[in-house]
């Protein structure tokens, strides 16, 4: 097959172990940066041109989208479709999961386990929404952070109204949740490549940090995760229309409840840890799902 990894550097470490895996299965892999791709969108021949060529006879792509990338990304990913070339991902389940509000409300339809969040626009209703997810203490999140930023713990009622306040004064959206205690800094990254967790391990946030992110100072173990996670995971995935995921996960009392899922999840983390080829993984989907047209997305929403 001929691969084509949509990576802004072919240095990263997730895009350099997707290239190896497909090239030591016998594929001829490209690492094409997304940004310095321009199309021809016409409905007789649509095409892709990069470096002053047009790419042709690519059998698949792996889309790695960075966060702040994802309008011209998925634009592109959404081109190779249109040209019938398989991606591991779709540009429409890329979308979907960078929204994490979105992303809650499509989980919520199929009755996935969720922190209990509430969303607003005015800080007229602060009051309910606090209410909503049961009080102090409770999270305050950025609709658009990543890496544990805007994620913000309060523990009395007046520090989350004064936080909601301060974000909407800025005109930032935010989402209130639930605060999950008895998580203790823990979260779980399932690895999900079609339909199956390939690979799961723990992440635990520094001494005295809920927030359990890698780049906040936490660190990362495998673990053996229940049906019932496992089961989450997949789920979660589906929902979201994605093959290629990493579905993070707290343990609340109330069972396994979704935080996000992720449509570019790394590779070293979890490879590091659990000693799994989770990039060979990616490439066997491939090689089995690879076909043109096979671009179904069957997901509403
Ligand atoms: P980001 O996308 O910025 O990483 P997350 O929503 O995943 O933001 O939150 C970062 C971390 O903060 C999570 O991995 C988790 O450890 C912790 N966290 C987030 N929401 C909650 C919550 N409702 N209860 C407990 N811990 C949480």
């Amino acid at each position: 097959m001929k691969i084509a990894i949509l990576s802004r550097k072919a240095s990263l470490y997730s895009t350099n172990r997707l290239k190896e895996a497909g090239e030591a299965r016998g594929h001829e892999v490209h690492v094409i940066d997304y940004l310095r791709c321009y199309m021809n969108i016409t409905s007789h021949k649509p095409s892709i041109i990069f470096q002053g060529k047009s790419l042709t006879g690519i059998d698949a792509v792996i889309p790695r989208i960075g966060a702040s990338r994802t309008f011209y990304g998925t634009a592109v990913v959404r081109q190779f479709e249109m040209m019938d070339v398989f991606p591991a991902n779709e540009s429409q389940g890329i979308s979907r999961s960078r929204d994490k509000l979105r992303c809650l409300q499509l989980l919520s339809r199929e009755g996935i386990g969720l922190p209990v969040t509430a969303f607003a626009h005015s800080t007229k209703d602060v009051e309910g929404v606090i209410s909503t997810v049961g009080g102090a203490p409770l999270i305050v999140k950025l609709l658009e952070g990543t890496q544990g930023i805007g994620v913000v713990l309060c523990e009395t009622k007046k520090a989350a109204e004064s936080v909601i306040e301060a974000f909407r004064g800025l005109d930032a959206n935010i989402l209130a949740q639930e605060f999950i205690k008895e998580a203790g800094g823990m979260d779980i990254r399932c690895f999900v490549v079609g339909g199956k967790v390939i690979a799961a391990m723990k992440r635990q946030g520094a001494e005295g940090e809920f927030r359990s992110n890698i780049h906040r100072g936490g660190s990362a173990e495998k673990i053996k995760i229940t049906p019932e996670e496992r089961s989450t995971a997949t789920r979660a995935a589906k929902a979201m229309g994605l093959n290629v995921a990493g579905v993070d996960l707290l343990r609340s009392n109330h069972g396994p409840v979704v935080m996000e899922v992720n449509s570019s999840p790394g590779l070293e983390g979890i490879e590091n840890s659990t000693g799994i080829d989770v990039a060979g993984k990616v490439i066997d989907f491939l090689e089995k799902n690879a076909k043109p047209g096979n671009t179904k997305d069957r997901a509403k929403g």
